[in-house]
């Protein structure tokens, strides 16, 4: 059943590091060996050994329409007739920036480039450059990309600054980093009493340790420490943008943070970061201004037009009213069976991200989510991919619904789903 994948496994590792160009891809933290896909479409995976697959991860989240969406196609393959990369400015980085812009009223203006690593890591950049100083904070659990400044955990003692959670990145460099718990604004105050900061970096909603709400008063507290202490608020929307609702997280909880990092679903599906905001910080950006940053790659064209279609496609009436839809009947779906079977087991989701909770306390903050049942987290996990459904390889990775999902997929899961818990 899986022996093509195994095959490739096995010449994988002897020429790309652990096998996967992205370790969560390795299935370690589920003790299983990782599939391989040969095709996608719409809600499905294809893997080598032709199982077909329901797909609640989208390439994290990228795949909103679905896998492979004809319209997409349709635009790429026009788009291929222009040429692939012009390393000079063209029409369709006007028309995004232009289409980002309206749908975010927070962002002024807007810089692409090619991941989200690389939307975060020039936003603090831009940060630093524009206030002159160099401390950052960040929340335990929240994830930035890969960037040497994120990759950092809380020191001991709260409230102070950071140690290295990678080798390879420098302690003095680290040392920049503060990291403090998420939803705990009383640490966020301590911080900035405590240091000079260029900016305050968040996940408006977590996604990056399983899916977890900012607590409403925290998001509008740190704007207000933000605004009165002169420090760039920097919403990490990588994730949430255009997934959680069309505007982000920041639509739902009405708040303009001075920079908007954003990704995954902004490329189509094509590798496409971008970082905006407010005019007067983002002036200070080369050519403009001081602040270096650029990209070879940056505002592909074929990466632009796959983005423009995508947002014209999740910009239609109800688009993301049905979306939700069909991801609360997965999420209620599991949040009844729990409750039948009397299992510590919930679920959560906005837009078309949904996190399972293997605990039944309300998960706020990475140390709550640590507090979960892994072991069952790997049962749950195992049991459902041999049903041919794939949820995220780890118990910290949020769940994503496509349009492409239907009621019967969602039946068939919780059907599956049942299965499991009642034993
Ligand atoms: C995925 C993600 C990133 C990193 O984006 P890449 O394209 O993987 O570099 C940064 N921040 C958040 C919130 C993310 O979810």
């Amino acid at each position: 059943m899986n022996k093509k994948s195994l095959k490739l496994y096995a010449r994988a590792k002897k020429v790309i590091p652990g096998g996967v160009n992205s370790p969560v891809r390795a299935f370690l933290s589920v003790n299983q060996k990782p599939f391989f896909v040969k095709k996608a479409h719409g809600q499905y995976l294809v893997d080598e050994d032709n199982n077909k697959i329901i797909d609640y991860i989208g390439s994290w989240g990228a795949q909103i329409l679905g896998h492979g969406h004809s319209k997409i196609k349709n635009t790429l393959t026009a788009s291929l007739r222009k040429g692939i990369t012009y390393g000079a400015p063209c029409s369709r980085e006007v028309e995004l920036a232009e289409r980002i812009t309206k749908i975010y009223p927070s962002i002024n203006k807007v810089r692409m480039v090619s991941s989200g690593t690389e939307a975060t890591m020039s936003a603090i950049r831009l940060a630093r450059g524009y206030t002159g100083r160099n401390k950052i904070l960040k929340f335990n659990g929240c994830y930035h990309g890969h960037g040497d400044s994120f990759l950092i955990k809380a020191g001991s003692g709260a409230a102070t600054f950071g140690v290295p959670n990678s080798l390879g990145v420098p302690p003095g460099l680290a040392k920049e980093t503060i990291s403090t718990n998420f939803n705990d604004i009383e640490s966020v105050k301590k911080v900035v009493k405590k240091y000079k900061l260029a900016c305050i970096i968040v996940e408006p909603i977590a996604g990056n340790m399983n899916f977890i709400r900012s607590d409403e008063n925290f998001l509008h507290e740190l704007r207000t420490i933000c605004s009165e202490n002169d420090i760039v608020l920097i919403f990490d929307e990588v994730m949430t943008g255009f997934r959680v609702a069309l505007g982000g997280a920041q639509s739902l909880y009405s708040i303009k943070p001075d920079l908007t990092t954003l990704g995954k679903v902004l490329g189509g599906g094509l590798p496409v970061g971008a970082f905006g905001g407010k005019s007067k910080i983002m002036n200070q950006l080369s050519p403009d201004g001081g602040v270096y940053q650029a990209g070879t790659l940056s505002g592909n064209p074929l990466a632009m037009d796959a983005g423009l279609k995508t947002l014209d496609l999740i910009s239609k009436k109800n688009y993301f009213k049905n979306l939700e839809k069909i991801t609360r009947q997965l999420t209620d779906g599991i949040n009844e069976l729990s409750r039948k079977y009397n299992k510590k087991i919930y679920a959560d989701s906005q837009g078309g991200m949904f996190g399972i909770y293997f605990t039944d306390k309300k998960v706020v903050n990475y140390e709550s989510i640590s507090k979960s049942d892994i072991k069952k987290f790997i049962q749950f996990f195992k049991f459902m991919l041999k049903n041919k459904i794939y949820f995220a390889p780890s118990a910290y990775e949020a769940g994503f619904v496509s349009s492409a999902h239907t009621a019967n997929n969602i039946n068939y899961t919780l059907d599956i789903f049942e299965k499991w818990i009642k034993n």
